[in-house]
């Protein structure tokens, strides 16, 4: 069914040219059990937290009327590039994440919060990863939720030039993930898990349900991009 649904979608059967309804899309689980991403405020794996978001954004997605494929659940992915290579023929590609701050800041991590989106300009789609992150942007903020700045400081590590300050938006070229996309992609940096009371937050069934419901609905508005064969 798959397959048959992809090969219709090429050969531009069920996509007249007007309709820019995003179909398909990619969610991407950051990171694997062999290389878990950061260590939350309590000890959890970051890969633990962008599972159970990404799940989540799934089934909203799903909920949506959006044919889903999720990649890297079972946290066996090692290389990034297989990430990209499993999203090929999908319009958009999320990869899930939860973030950190650099050591230094490790002592102080209670006064860091917020999301934070990234795109870059090495995707082929450079301008629709843009557009479709403010999408995202808005509707987490229509959420509730505020973006964290931190990633533009001007230190090792971080430097990020901010796309869209308004929106947390930065512009990271080199992220793999991103850069190797054959669709418009995103990383979506979900909050920040080091800070002991948004690790909190964030572990919440209420809150999860809540986030990936806003990034579903900011998703589901992105304007679909030609796809590569
Ligand atoms: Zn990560």
């Amino acid at each position: 069914m798959k397959l048959s649904w992809s090969v219709l979608l090429l050969a531009g059967f069920v996509l007249p040219a007007a309709a820019a309804e995003l179909q398909t899309i990619a969610v991407d689980v950051g990171h694997s059990l062999q290389a878990p991403g950061a260590r939350s405020a309590s000890g959890q794996t970051e890969f633990s937290f962008n599972r159970r978001m990404a799940l989540q954004l799934a089934e909203q997605l799903r909920e949506r009327g959006l044919d889903v494929q999720l990649i890297g659940a079972d946290g066996n992915i090692t290389q990034l590039t297989e990430r990209t290579r499993q999203a090929r023929g999908r319009q958009l590609l999320l990869s899930v994440h939860h973030d950190s701050v650099q050591v230094q800041h490790l002592p102080e991590a209670g006064r860091f919060q917020g999301y934070s989106l990234f795109v870059s300009h090495k995707n082929p789609y450079a301008a629709q990863s843009l557009a479709c992150a403010r999408q995202i942007a808005l509707s987490l903020q229509e959420a509730g939720e505020r973006p964290t700045l931190h990633h533009a400081e001007p230190i090792a590590g971080e430097n990020r030039p901010l796309a869209d300050a308004a929106l947390g938006i930065y512009w990271f070229d080199d992220l793999v993930v991103l850069k190797t996309a054959t669709q418009p992609a995103v990383l979506v940096e979900h909050g920040v898990i080091v800070n002991p009371a948004e690790e909190q937050r964030l572990a919440q069934p209420e809150v999860i349900q809540k986030l990936a419901r806003a990034v579903a609905a900011g998703a589901a508005r992105c304007q679909p991009a030609g796809m590569e064969p």
